[in-house]
């Protein structure tokens, strides 16, 4: 089994943050050319369709999305943060870039539980694990991963999920939106301190937050030591059904935005043992999405490696 089913859209490459900002369509375009040609890899790419809102409004009011929406301008950007990040923007075109990144999730429960795929990615932006209930922050607008794990529950009751975030930067937005939640674990390793300032180890919810903040300047070995025993210990002994990935690529050495030191290679490692305790419990079905990662030459490695290690294992 090689093959990845790929869910994106045109419509993502869209989405405009301005001159000179790392969130930039070139991310993506890189993304989609590194897994096209990948020779070790299938991939089958599909086209992400626009999320119903219903499905978003498992997780965000009527009322933000809304207000999002309504902010959306016809000319120019607008910021909808505060300072001191005043880096997210909305632009023209973002509606359709956002809908079809949440889409894309939708799209690929569908196809997994429907054509029974197990290993599917999501190439999308804006991407999605800082947005919090009711506050877009961090690039970040509807929290794709979320709105995939109620989708998932509603619709084929699906109970145990696991999400596992290994982007630099903590998954505020999730961490906040399944807090008080036990069919939901999230397990977050990240660069601290760092954006958004969350993440720390005292933060659990109930039971089911597992936070593993690590320092600048930590090396794959230690980071990898890290991430199996204060996350994939509790991932495994929770048994999920699924699991969900926000894979985010700016832990690498060369990222501009954070100072973890992973090499390319680091990431099949990472996967390989994501995808071993989904073989275990949750009939080895994995759900990845694109978070960050702003380094173009180490995001095609990285990309790769991520494939590989969700078709290999
Ligand atoms: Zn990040």
């Amino acid at each position: 089994m090689n093959e990845i089913i790929v869910f994106t859209h045109s419509d993502c490459l869209l989405k405009d943050n301005g001159p000179n900002h790392p969130e930039r369509k070139e991310r993506l375009q890189t993304v989609l050319r590194s897994i096209k040609e990948a020779t070790n890899i299938v991939a089958d790419i599909k086209d992400a369709p626009l999320v119903n809102l219903d499905n978003v409004f498992l997780v965000h009011p009527k009322k933000y999305i809304k207000k999002i929406f309504s902010l959306i301008p016809h000319s120019g950007l607008i910021g909808v943060e505060k300072e001191p990040y005043a880096d997210t923007f909305l632009c023209p075109n973002s509606k359709n870039a956002i809908l079809r990144s949440c889409g894309a999730g939708i799209a690929a429960v569908d196809s997994l539980i429907k054509n029974n795929r197990k290993r599917l990615f999501c190439a999308v932006r804006p991407p999605g694990h800082h947005a919090e209930t009711e506050r877009a922050n961090g690039f970040c607008f509807i929290n794709n991963v979320a709105v995939t794990a109620r989708y998932l529950q509603k619709k084929f009751h699906i109970r145990k999920i696991a999400i596992i975030d290994f982007d630099v930067h903590h998954g505020n937005g999730t961490q906040e939106i399944f807090f008080q939640d036990k069919t939901v674990v999230y397990g977050s390793i990240h660069e601290f301190p760092l954006f958004p300032g969350t993440g720390l180890e005292k933060e659990t919810g109930v039971g089911n937050i597992f936070n593993a903040p690590i320092v600048a300047g930590t090396q794959g070995k230690g980071y990898i030591k890290i991430f199996e025993e204060k996350i994939l210990d509790n991932i495994d002994k929770f048994k999920p059904e699924i699991i969900l990935v926000s894979a985010g690529f700016d832990a690498h050495k060369r990222d501009p935005l954070a100072h973890i030191n992973l090499e390319s290679e680091n990431y099949y490692e990472i996967t390989k043992k994501i995808v071993e305790i989904a073989n275990i419990h949750s009939q080895g079905r994995v759900i990845s999405f694109l978070e960050g990662g702003y380094d173009l030459p180490a995001l095609s490695e990285s990309i790769k490696e991520h494939c590989l290690g969700l078709v290999k294992n």
